[in-house]
């Protein structure tokens, strides 16, 4: 029996570099072909390009390319998600659509999940190929999934991910709109190896990744698996509610004591003003949440599918479900 690579591909803008993506992996695999076999599963992020009508000509020609169409733009997270569920492979392999994942070192990745006991292999790259804007934005999400998520300080989460059949099972037990990866499979696992390897340039087009998208991504993985965030804003409130006590009563001794002065106007606007905002920002953390969960109870779609190509007999349980909702 061959081993069954499962490759998921979020696809948005990449009419022009997804067919050498795909070669690549064909090309990849072929130098194992003795032991491993491979399905593509391409995801239509309902791209505004012309890549469905790319992917629907490859796998009309192989019918190990499996194409995922999505009613709507979901973001790459939802996309991710819709091809996992299709997935039967024992090894799952995510990567991006651009060519800046190197597929070619597949199988340096792929050892630390197949012989050294991880569950999830995950590509680290020394230097990012990408703008110092967006590296700036990824810093900050470095961060917040350390101190938010507890994800382990030397595990990066780039674009290029081995996983076991088992974590990706898992994983799509999750049926809540707003899914973020990286917390999801900390929920799962902590055993990741990590392979260093050279990240590659993006071979043509730009991003699908706008100022907005980042943002929404941030807000996602900011409030969908931890409420650190509203603990913080309590001790926040809690130190300014006993600042603004010690004020009153410092206030109030003084007017006793000097009963001809009279108190500034302008601290009391400062501290007005101050208070004001702590609590509006802190309201507004809180009707984040709120939303959300509204938004979950809900039951808003992660992903809504369109149409399939040779996805037919392979689908999991879960994906039946799915397509027959959506
Ligand atoms: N992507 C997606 N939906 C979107 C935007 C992006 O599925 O709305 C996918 C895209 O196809 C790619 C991955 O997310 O496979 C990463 O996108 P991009 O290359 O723009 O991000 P970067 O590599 O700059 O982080
Ligand atoms: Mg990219």
């Amino acid at each position: 029996m061959k081993t069954l690579l499962s490759f998921v591909i979020p696809c948005y803008g990449s009419e022009g570099t997804i067919e050498e993506v795909i070669e690549e992996i064909i090309e990849t695999v072929s130098q194992r072909a003795e032991a491993y076999d491979y399905e593509i599963i391409c995801v239509d992020d309902c791209s505004p390009d012309n890549v469905l009508t790319v992917l629907t000509a490859l796998a009309s020609r192989n019918p190990k390319i499996k194409v995922i169409e999505l009613a709507r733009n979901m973001g790459k997270h939802a996309a991710v998600m819709a091809g996992f569920s299709l997935a039967r492979g024992a090894y799952i392999v995510n990567l991006d659509d651009d060519f800046q994942s190197p597929v070619y070192e597949l199988w340096r990745l792929l050892e630390p999940v197949e012989k050294g006991g991880y569950d999830v292999s995950s590509a680290s790259y020394k230097e990012k190929k990408e703008s110092a804007f967006k590296r700036f934005g990824s810093k900050v999400n470095e961060f917040m999934a350390r101190e938010l998520i507890g994800q382990p300080k030397d595990v990066k989460l780039e674009n290029f991910e081995i996983m076991k059949r088992f974590v990706v099972d898992e994983i799509i037990k999750y049926k809540n709109p707003y899914p973020y990866l990286g917390g999801l499979l900390l929920r799962v696992t902590r055993k990741i190896a990590v392979v260093e390897m050279e990240e590659r340039e993006r071979l043509a087009g730009r991003g699908g990744y706008n100022f907005i998208k980042s943002l929404k991504l941030f807000a996602n993985g900011f409030t969908a698996f931890s409420v650190k965030p509203l603990r913080a804003a309590t001790v926040v409130g809690s130190v300014c509610a006993f600042i603004g006590f010690i004020m009153c009563l410092y206030t109030i001794i003084h007017r006793l004591l000097y009963p001809s002065i009279i108190s500034g106007y302008s601290s009391l606007m400062a501290v007005l003003l101050f208070i004001g905002g702590l609590i509006m920002v802190m309201l507004g953390l809180i009707g984040e949440y709120v939303g959300r969960i509204y938004i979950c109870i809900n039951d808003s779609p992660q992903y809504v599918i369109r149409n399939t190509i040779n996805a037919e007999g392979s689908e999991t349980e879960s994906f039946r479900k799915k397509k027959t909702v959506g």
